[in-house]
């Protein structure tokens, strides 16, 4: 975006860009797996969207949250493989500039800006769960940490020149920033997934990977994770934006679909059945513009996410669900082969249900935020009054007594 652009304008170049130069590849991406990445990593830079969350004075363009969910939205509608990459990247990028030093911030922002460099996220392990259980560990040997253990599924890990490990440390979890070439590392790639192809993930290994201090993301040992967890809030917004993408694409391929195709004399769309699948579609894409929109306006409001960024990450699963099995419905046996774009929709939509956290765990964070107070809606004072259990008498061994006419 340059200085003397709209975000409108800006956004109106970069549908030229994905409408002109790639979605016209997205098929064959998709089916080859083959997306030129190193290619159009310049162009990517050029339009802005590698710095597309990077502070202004490092030469980013600095977006609201309200206009980078509309960056997400459009990248997801066109290609899998390139919103997943850009969606990694961006992520991190947000990460450093949320969760960095100042220093931190000199050293890595202009290397991503200028020179386009990136980082992967490093959480998930073959053997733990994604969260306090994690077995990667390091520990500190005069200026440098040792660290040791392995991660999977690791996006973008492929190119990357950085990784952000989350591991333990003796004061807590930690986030080390390891370059891709530390002796001890090794990265291998993982099989093909179903959908989003021309995306890639490795499986990381580290055996006595020493880590400068200064690579410790953040102020202290044990921050950096701390810091995070406000930041990887705001990111359940973007798995929102994402699954609109495909939902709003998945959509207006039905519609289309639905007013070309005739049988027995009538166009499908003049069917009932059919009307109610276009109409459970524009239902859902609907809400789901309404939450991805009003989360992220929050976000810039009140500078941190809330539980609405939880629900757009669940109702993404929802939507992208009953979206992409209505879109296949409405083309009937044609929805089945790989020509037919809403196939392929189909298959990069799963991966907004996992990815970030399934939707059960999603499911219990958002209802543990609701019990620690946080409502999606402004809560009215009289109505907290009438209440006989308020958030700050909530005891999780239970016991409040509940006023009722005849005895428990
Ligand atoms: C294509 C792809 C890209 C990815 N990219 C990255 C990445 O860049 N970085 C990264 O760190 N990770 C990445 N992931 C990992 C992703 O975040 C995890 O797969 C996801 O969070 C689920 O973790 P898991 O696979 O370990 O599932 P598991 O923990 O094995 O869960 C399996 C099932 O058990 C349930 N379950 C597990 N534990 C509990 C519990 N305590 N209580 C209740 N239910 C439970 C889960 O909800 C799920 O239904 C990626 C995954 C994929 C497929």
């Amino acid at each position: 975006m340059r200085s003397d652009q709209s975000f409108e304008d800006y956004r109106e170049s970069m549908l030229d860009y994905l409408w002109s130069e790639i979605e016209p590849h997205a098929e064959e991406w998709d089916e080859t797996g083959d997306l030129p990445r190193e290619e159009l990593w310049d162009e990517w830079q050029e339009m802005g969207f590698l710095g597309a969350m990077a502070p202004e004075e490092y030469g980013g363009l600095d977006l609201t949250q309200r206009e980078y969910v509309e960056l997400e939205k459009e990248w997801a509608k066109v290609s899998g493989g390139l919103r997943v990459i850009l969606h990694v990247h961006n992520t991190n990028v947000e990460l450093l500039d949320h969760v960095g030093t100042e220093a931190q911030k000199d050293r890595w922002m202009p290397e991503i800006v200028d020179e386009g460099a990136s980082f992967a996220f490093a959480l998930t392990e073959p053997h733990a769960g994604s969260g306090t259980d994690i077995e990667t560990h390091a520990e500190k040997d005069d200026d440098e940490y040792v660290l040791n253990g392995e991660k999977h599924h690791i996006t973008n890990a492929d190119f990357t020149e950085y990784f952000n490990v989350i591991t333990r440390t003796e004061n807590g979890f930690s986030i080390l920033v390891v370059p891709r070439d530390a002796d001890g590392f090794t990265i291998r790639e993982m099989p093909e997934t179903m959908g989003s192809h021309g995306s890639e993930h490795c499986y990381l290994h580290f055996d006595d990977v020493r880590v400068p201090e200064e690579n410790l993301l953040g102020r202290e040992e044990g921050s950096g994770v701390r810091d995070a967890v406000d930041h990887l809030r705001v990111s359940r917004i973007y798995i929102g934006a994402n699954a609109l993408g495909i939902s709003e694409r998945c959509l207006e391929e039905a519609v289309n679909w639905a007013k070309m195709r005739v049988t027995f004399g009538k166009p499908i769309a003049e069917r009932q059945a059919v009307q109610q699948y276009l109409g459970e579609m524009a239902r859902d894409v609907y809400a789901l513009r309404l939450a991805v929109e009003d989360a992220a306006r929050q976000v810039d409001e009140k500078g941190r996410a809330g539980i609405e960024a939880d629900l757009c990450k669940l109702m993404a699963k929802d939507v992208t669900q009953r979206v992409t099995d209505n879109a296949m419905l409405v083309f009937g046996g044609l929805g089945y082969y790989r020509e037919v774009p809403v196939q392929r929709f189909y298959r990069d939509a799963r991966l907004n249900w996992l990815e970030e956290g399934t939707p059960s765990i999603q499911q219990i964070t958002a209802a543990k935020n609701l019990l620690n107070g946080e409502y999606p809606y402004e809560l009215d004072e009289q109505a907290v009054d009438h209440l006989d259990n308020p958030v700050d008498e909530y005891d999780s061994d239970g016991g409040n007594e509940y006023e009722l006419s005849y005895e428990l």
